[in-house]
């Protein structure tokens, strides 16, 4: 069954509203800010792609995001009625990957990826992440992931998601290159501590 497919086949067994992150899906495919209301006449449309990847790229103040899991999407738009593969490929800008992940999770398919066998690929400026104290690590995923992010991550702690209806979980499966990152410096500045 494609993605798409799949996507319908579930939506269709959930109650509406459907939420994934900051973003309310009401039927018909109508996607608005999870804090808007979608009836809202104010609401300002977003018509075509590139509005709606500006949207996923800048917050309100205009600043770059460079984790599409933080919070902090802009409000005050709509956009839709998409069909099916206008949802998914509009969910797929704004939270990469989470609709693949989602259905790999409810399938029972999905393999998460521990922090030690990411970190242990690397090579050249990022191999130093491969030393990072246990310590440090908690702390950072305290600080980008949970404090962060919406997305829940899998490959630190194995915690099943509420299943609230029409809630889909963002879910993280494997640590992230903004997270890895992040975890270079700390090794770094570690090593010249
Ligand atoms: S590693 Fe952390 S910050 Fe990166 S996507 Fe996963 S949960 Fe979010």
């Amino acid at each position: 069954m494609k993605l798409t497919e799949w996507v319908e086949c579930r939506l269709a067994r959930l109650a509406p509203p459907w939420m994934i992150g900051e973003i309310r899906i009401s039927p018909g495919y109508l996607l608005t800010h999870r804090a808007d209301a979608p009836e809202d006449p104010g609401l300002q449309l977003l018509s075509d792609w590139e509005s709606l990847l500006e949207l996923a790229r800048f917050d309100a103040a205009g600043r770059f995001r460079p984790l599409r899991g933080a919070p902090g999407l802009r409000k005050g738009w709509r956009r839709g009625p998409l069909s099916i593969d206008e949802l998914v490929a509009d969910l797929q800008l704004l939270y990469p990957g989470a609709v693949a992940v989602w259905a790999a999770w409810e399938e029972e398919r999905l393999v998460s990826t521990p922090f030690s066998e990411t970190a242990g690929r690397q090579t050249g400026l990022y191999e130093g992440t491969r030393r990072l104290p246990a310590d440090d690590l908690s702390l950072l995923v305290e600080e980008i992931c949970t404090r962060g992010c919406l997305r829940r991550p899998l490959w630190y702690s194995f915690e099943r998601p509420s299943g609230d209806r029409g809630e889909i979980p963002l879910l993280c499966p494997e640590v992230c290159h903004y997270f890895l990152h992040k975890a270079r410096s700390r090794a770094a500045a570690r090593k010249a501590a």
